[in-house]
């Protein structure tokens, strides 16, 4: 009997735990879903070009370029784009982007790090923070 009591303690323990691993989900999901809305640029790697988003948060935000039609990238709006002509950058963000480095803050001892500026600095730079890379949707 007391064996049975203990197991049934553990399981309601184990059930709020999994409620609060939801919740914490449910309440970051609900972050990225207001920053997504404020400031953002869309950028087409295709294109090479960056679109600022006017909006308020209360439309959704079509995530195609309005160019070519290929799935844009949503980045923050103090993301700066360089020149199209400039593939050497421009491969240099894309690599950033498939590592899950989409110009969010990366903290290095509670300070922004800033962001590489050549493909070496980069390959670097995905290592290191690797941890604080977001997930890509596909
Ligand atoms: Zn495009």
């Amino acid at each position: 009997m007391v064996v049975r009591q203990q197991w049934f303690l553990l399981l309601c323990k184990y059930l709020q735990m999994l409620k609060t691993i939801s919740k914490n989900k449910q309440f970051k999901i609900n972050r990225i879903n207001l920053t997504n809305n404020m400031g953002h640029k869309k950028v087409c790697l295709e294109c090479r070009k960056a679109f600022s988003i006017y909006n308020n948060g209360a439309e959704e935000v079509k995530l195609t370029c309005p160019q070519c039609g290929v799935k844009v990238v949503l980045m923050p709006h103090r993301f700066r784009p360089p020149k199209k002509e400039d593939i050497k950058q421009w491969s240099l963000i894309r690599f950033l982007i498939e590592n899950g480095f989409l110009y969010q803050h990366v903290y290095e001892n509670h300070e922004y790090v800033k962001y590489p500026s050549s493909m070496d600095e980069a390959k670097e730079f995905v290592t290191k923070f690797k941890s604080q890379a977001v997930p890509i949707k596909g």
